[in-house]
């Protein structure tokens, strides 16, 4: 089973997403775990305090170190476990990277806030992942994105043959076009080979569709 960790200030924000549609079915087959562990539970004064002023001066506030780190060390490891930083300057996801990412029994992921995380935040990681050349406002978008991705791909939770044509499962491949009923809608026909019963036709027909995007 895959086991996602997650860590944020915001755990509330996963709620409704993680309980619909193929994710929710997934946790309820056991295929996958998601915990949410807020790191601000690990800072320890009073306050929570989770965030500082940046060294140097600047604008907003760097996530700490400290937090981050006692939160890491107080989730179990599995075997095949890999820590992400969640960053705008990381490597860009794909779905390559979601494949390699859903061989694992343990993904952690770091969502940030405010300015960023204090730089030794990185050396508490595997591998650092944006989901976009874009600044979000926090992690916790591209963990969904991430924690999605990968779900698709662990085995049992979508249908191997429909995974097998998608867009993007092997280098480039884009899916075909797709149609269902009605026929036609508004002067806009289905192509007659999708009504023909004939499927080696259509297997022929769908392949002049794939291209390299
Ligand atoms: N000051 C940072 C910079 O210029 O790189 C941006 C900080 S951003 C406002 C706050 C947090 O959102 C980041 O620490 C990161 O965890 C997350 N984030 C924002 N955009 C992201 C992206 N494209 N991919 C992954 N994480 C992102």
């Amino acid at each position: 089973m895959l086991q996602f960790d997650i860590l944020t200030i915001f755990p509330a924000i996963f709620d409704s997403y993680f309980k619909e549609s193929i994710i929710k079915r997934a946790l309820e087959k056991k295929l996958i775990k998601i915990n949410i562990h807020n790191f601000r539970d690990f800072a320890k004064d009073k306050h929570k305090t989770v965030d500082d002023r940046p060294y140097g001066g600047g604008p907003g506030m760097i996530l700490k170190v400290e937090p981050i780190y006692r939160c890491l060390a107080n989730i179990k490891r599995k075997k095949k476990s890999k820590i992400v930083l969640l960053t705008p300057k990381g490597k860009t996801f794909n779905q390559k990277i979601a494949s390699t990412l859903s061989k694992l029994n343990q993904l952690i992921l770091i969502c940030g806030r405010y300015e960023g995380f204090d730089e030794r935040v990185r050396k508490l990681v595997d591998q650092e992942i944006s989901i976009g050349d874009y600044v979000l406002t926090g992690g916790e978008l591209p963990a969904m994105v991430i924690v999605d991705a990968v779900a698709r791909l662990v085995p049992g939770i979508i249908e191997a043959e429909s995974l097998a044509e998608e867009t993007f499962y092997k280098k480039g491949y884009i899916e075909y076009p797709q149609y269902t009923r009605p026929e036609v809608f508004k002067n806009l026909r289905v192509p007659k080979v999708l009504l023909s019963g004939d499927h080696k036709k259509i297997r022929e027909w769908r392949k002049r569709y794939e291209r390299k995007k």
